[in-house]
């Protein structure tokens, strides 16, 4: 029943495990990347749209910050007996639209300021998604892969334990990230569930099917990525999937299922990589192969038929399509005017910073904001939170005609908002929504 140690680890970006809602192997960091900066980012993009649209200091102030942070530092028991202190936090950012979603990650790097910035991306995707949510994130500072499956479970009850005061069904509604998966979800619904003494299934999203979860969840952002990336493609370069050659950095959950989307699709997979490398092959990597491989061997590296490269290498492959689906600040002001695809399809959160933006944007470069481009995952989990409150399931396929819909009903808001301002992307996708935020401010007013 309890899957083993690999199979309890989701990353959108890729700590190793298998796929759950991150991606894959987490990716090595070029070394100028400061983790802890991620919400300095997160508010210079603000800080940009706000002079752009000519936001009121207020709003703005309001916005920059998170409304509520929780870190807690609590005891596991571990296999060998002994008692280790870890820490973990659970930031919302924002609740003007409704309760909070986002991710938990697992990984060593974790802390408070990149849940800040993660929360805040959430609050964007959300509203920009057309989901009644503000945005949270949380995590706790661990590597999964160092903890035996017993250590795991434990530490995850008393992880959602000591957060439950800010979770639930109508408040905050957690998820997988990096390095967590559906078995974690199960162990953290059940645990706030037995707290309250019934089942609530709507606590959480990215859980199995077999306790309510929903078909199509753990393909949802990677299948998602490849819908945007298909239309994106369609409408600036008058081209298919078919017609091009991809590179994705990352192969946790968004990675491997964005590399299987596209290949199903007819895309050239050239190269993807992990946290120990990368493998490529110009004519294309066999993608069933690949998937069996990792399953054997626990990496991409030493795939047969394929030469092996870095983590950098591979941004700055000649493809027609790059897929960061790794950590944030991959793309920096370091590597950016390396970079050769034409398009950047953001599956990961925060992958691509400022000064990269600019440098990118002035090369041709046409980057797909991560906000738009990886928000299937949580338009899925939405549809979750749907069904488990109703206790009324869909099929796979409605799943994915909806998520389809709602992804390119996003897609053409953003268009038609960069057709009228003029502007980049990821500055219309912000705008819209920081609008749709601001309406919701704006009708509840300040309390009191
Ligand atoms: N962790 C995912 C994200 O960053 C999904 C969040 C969710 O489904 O709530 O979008």
């Amino acid at each position: 029943m309890a899957k083993g140690k690999k199979e309890a680890i989701e990353s959108k970006n890729g700590t190793a495990a298998t796929p759950g809602d991150g991606a894959g192997q987490q990716v090595a960091e070029p070394p100028e990347v400061a983790r802890a900066s991620a919400y300095e980012v997160a508010q210079r993009q603000l800080d940009e749209v706000a002079g752009f649209m000519g936001l009121e200091d207020d709003v703005l102030g309001y916005l920059r910050a998170c409304q509520r942070e929780l870190i807690v530092h609590f005891p596991v028991r571990m296999d060998d007996d002994r008692v280790e202190i870890f820490t973990g936090f659970r930031v919302h950012h924002n609740t003007a639209k409704g309760p909070t979603k986002g991710g938990i990650r697992y990984h060593p790097d974790v802390t408070l300021d990149e849940c800040r910035a993660l929360a805040m991306w959430m609050t964007w995707k959300c509203a920009l998604m057309g989901l009644p949510y503000g945005g949270a994130k949380g995590g706790v500072i661990v590597d999964p892969k160092r903890l035996s499956i017993r250590e795991l479970e434990r530490m995850t009850r008393r992880y959602a334990t000591e957060i439950s005061l800010f979770v639930g069904p109508e408040r905050d509604i957690p998820a997988p990230d990096v390095g967590t998966n559906a078995q974690v979800m199960a162990w953290m619904m059940d645990t706030y569930s037995m707290h309250r003494g019934y089942s609530i299934p709507a606590v959480i999203t990215g859980k199995p099917v077999s306790i309510g979860g929903t078909a199509g969840r753990e393909s949802a952002t990677g299948l998602g990525v490849a819908y945007v990336t298909r239309a994106v493609l369609k409408q600036r370069l008058g081209r298919g999937l078919e017609d091009v050659t991809v590179a994705v950095q990352g192969f946790g959950n968004v990675g491997s299922w964005t590399a299987r989307s596209m290949h199903d699709r007819g895309a050239c997979v050239a190269a993807v990589s992990d946290v120990y490398g990368g493998v490529y092959n110009s004519h294309g990597l066999d993608m069933r192969q690949l998937l069996r491989h990792v399953a054997e061997t626990g990496s991409v590296v030493n795939f047969p038929g394929a030469d092996s490269l870095t983590n950098a290498e591979l941004l700055e492959l000649p493809v027609g399509v790059l897929v960061p689906a790794a950590l944030e600040g991959q793309i920096t002001r370091e590597n950016a005017h390396r970079v050769r695809a034409k398009i950047v399809a953001e599956g990961a959160n925060g992958p691509t910073t400022p000064e990269a933006d600019a440098i990118l944007a002035d090369n041709g470069v046409f980057v797909i904001p991560d906000i738009l481009c990886n928000g299937g995952g949580v338009v899925v989990s939405y549809f979750e939170w749907v069904q488990s409150l109703q206790s009324y399931f869909w099929d796979e396929g409605a799943v994915r005609r909806q998520m389809e819909n709602t992804l390119i009903a996003s897609l053409e808001a953003v268009n038609g908002a960069m057709t009228q301002c003029k502007c980049r992307m990821r500055m219309a996708a912000y705008m819209i929504a920081i609008e749709r935020i601001i309406a919701a401010i704006n009708v509840r007013g300040f309390y009191p």
